[in-house]
């Protein structure tokens, strides 16, 4: 009985939705791409005014950046119910003004996607863009296609999408309803359509249950190189530890992972993710899957936690986001730097991967902040991040931000003699404020600090909203972690090139020559020399941490080191074949924020019991 009941409830339910009051109703067909572009078509809710203005969003959630997602949208047209257009203006690059918006019956555009749009400068970072890949692959970031009238956005979005044959579509919405090749999306305002991005193509997907959460875990990968089995399993892993670290159960009740594999360098060059309520979906290269554990491990730990920073725990200018008129928050120091932190925590915690590898991670994080502005205020930065004088700091919120958050646990774990870290700070940040209590920009430290403690409110004035450099040395000591910011060695290298790598050639190659040491000086390396074996063993992005291990181990000073290359010619596009070799000899390099972990049997009790309480559950 209760199930027929439930059934009759639902569909009764989904009959008042198609009634109800004012609503947008979008239509777009993925059978009709012409030119690379898709056809939007909008029937708009009843207008009481003669002047509406319709956006595309500037800015969105969790990028940091503006975008103007207008760009990318043509032949705008707004017409009365008999097909005659109504007066419209372009003011600016996301917005149209279109005056006789009582008669407004119909609005239709064409949508470029971002992917692969001449648009210019900037990028849009591939995760929170758009693909159309006809017959192969549609991304939708909603944002890219559908927008809000002024004032409009909490109305109900019905979202109809015309697919392929064979097609799915994969996303967070559970509230849709299929009809042959239409599926029917009901989503209650602008804000929650943006949050979940769709994804459709032939569907290669994989469910899995942990506690009460459902995971859905969708793959796109064109060379059929990489599984959403196999992401399964990596993901049941990493949900596992996040479980018992957010206190033994997962914070939502379903989620999906959305991931598409490219076998091409994307347009920004990049690959990465974005962070949803209940989704993240993600860009990474198509490459043999066994070499993606610990990338996937790391992204989708990241993106993860973002469930509690920042989209349970922000700040008043994140809940009531502003898409036109961006005002950023102070605390990305927490929404980023935070969630990075945790995600590195997680994995030595609960034992996926070991102390060693852990201080790796942190070890790349002190060398990569050390690139940027040490002195500014993080809180400074991260309040202006969109504009241009500091934007090109805003890659220190993974690098510095999960310093900060290090940092800020080990703090944490002195003053409480171990009991309390970052972890109990969470929580008890998520009692007090959550989705539906956003905290007072510049209340959140003095809040914090009356959690916990006096030198906690001192911790943030001077290395979060000051500028000075956070006391690593004395920090990791009390984990019996040595800390040198400079230390010279001698060791046998390839030659201290940078080293990029051609997705399209799936090769590695020579990409710069600024810090070549004095055996790279005698290989006589160019810049766009092409990688193609070491010591006689081919080279690719399958076996590359293999050879390189094995070079490490086997080595001697006086060896002859052979690298074949392909070098392009100096006139013409051809390339020919080379071999380079020299001597090995020892290079002194210098290298900086150097960790060396004192072995157990060397430690003081002290430092023994806070390397436990910092890193074990
Ligand atoms: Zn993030």
């Amino acid at each position: 009985m209760k199930k027929l009941i439930f059934f009759f409830l639902s569909f009764s339910l989904a009959s008042v939705a198609f009634a109800s009051g004012p609503q947008y109703t979008f239509d777009l067909d993925l059978n009709k791409v012409t030119d690379g572009k898709l056809r939007v078509d909008l029937n708009p809710p009843d207008l009481m005014q003669d002047v509406v203005v319709y956006h595309l969003p500037k800015i969105v959630p969790g990028t940091y950046e503006i975008y103007d997602f207008g760009r990318f949208i043509s032949d705008f047209k707004a017409t009365d119910s008999q097909g005659k257009e109504l007066p419209t203006e372009h003011p600016d690059i996301n917005t149209w003004k279109i005056t006789g918006a009582r008669k407004l019956a119909h609005i239709t555009y064409l949508v470029e996607a971002s992917w692969h749009s001449k648009a210019g400068l900037p990028i849009v970072f591939e995760p929170a863009g758009t693909n159309i890949e006809e017959g192969k692959n549609f991304v939708l970031n909603n944002h890219g296609f559908f927008g809000f009238f002024d004032g409009m956005k909490k109305m109900e979005y019905i979202v109809n999408i015309t697919h392929p044959e064979f097609f799915y579509g994969s996303s967070s919405n559970t509230n849709v309803q299929s009809k042959g090749l239409t599926d029917t999306y009901h989503i209650p305002d602008y804000m929650k359509l943006v949050d979940a991005p769709m994804m459709y193509c032939i569907p290669d997907t994989t469910t899995i249950t942990l506690g009460k959460a459902r995971v859905l875990i969708s793959a796109y990968s064109p060379n059929h190189k990489v599984t959403s089995a196999f992401i399964a399993r990596n993901i049941t892993e990493i949900l596992n530890a996040q479980k018992e670290y957010l206190g033994g159960e997962l914070p939502i009740q379903k989620y999906a992972f959305i991931f598409y594999f490219s076998d091409k360098n994307t347009l920004s060059g990049n690959s990465g993710a974005l962070e949803h309520n209940l989704s993240s979906f993600y860009v990474l290269p198509e490459v043999r899957q066994e070499y993606l554990v610990q990338t996937l491990r790391d992204v989708a730990a990241h993106e993860f936690f973002h469930v509690v920073t920042p989209l349970s725990i922000h700040s008043e200018e994140i809940a009531d986001f502003d898409f036109n008129v961006p005002k950023m928050s102070e605390h990305l120091w927490l929404y980023e730097g935070m969630t990075e932190y945790s995600a590195g925590l997680v994995q030595v915690k609960y034992g996926l991967i070991d102390l060693d590898t852990y201080l790796g991670m942190i070890h790349e994080k002190l060398v990569a902040a050390s690139k940027f502005k040490d002195s500014m205020s993080f809180t400074e930065m991260s309040r202006h991040v969109v504009e241009p004088r500091y934007h090109d700091q805003y890659n220190n919120v993974y690098q510095k931000g999960a310093l900060i958050g290090m940092c800020l646990d080990m703090q944490l774990r002195k003053l409480s003699v171990g009991k309390y870290g970052i972890q109990e700070l969470l929580r008890d940040l998520n009692k007090t404020y959550g989705p539906d209590k956003a905290f007072k920009d510049d209340e959140l430290f003095a809040a914090i600090t009356k959690l916990t403690y006096p030198e906690i409110g001192v911790f943030f004035k001077n290395y979060v909203e000051g500028g000075k450099p956070l006391p690593y040395k004395e920090m990791l000591g009390w984990a019996g972690v040595e800390y040198e910011a400079r230390q010279v060695t001698k060791n046998l290298t390839l030659g201290s090139f940078d080293i990029g790598y051609d997705t399209l050639m799936q090769r590695f190659f020579v990409a710069g020559l600024n810090n070549l040491d004095n055996f790279g000086k005698k290989m006589n390396y160019h810049v766009g020399d092409e990688i193609m074996k070491l010591n006689g063993t081919d080279l690719n992005m399958d076996n590359v941490r293999d050879v390189i291990a094995k070079f490490g181990q086997t080595a001697k000073a006086g060896d002859e080191l052979k690298m074949d290359i392909l070098r392009k010619k100096r006139t013409g596009k051809k390339y020919r074949k080379k071999v380079l070799s020299a001597k090995l000899e020892e290079v002194e390099s210098v290298e900086s924020n150097v960790l060396t972990i004192i072995p157990p049997d060397r430690l003081t009790a002290p430092e023994k019991l806070f390397r436990k309480e910092w890193l074990t559950p």
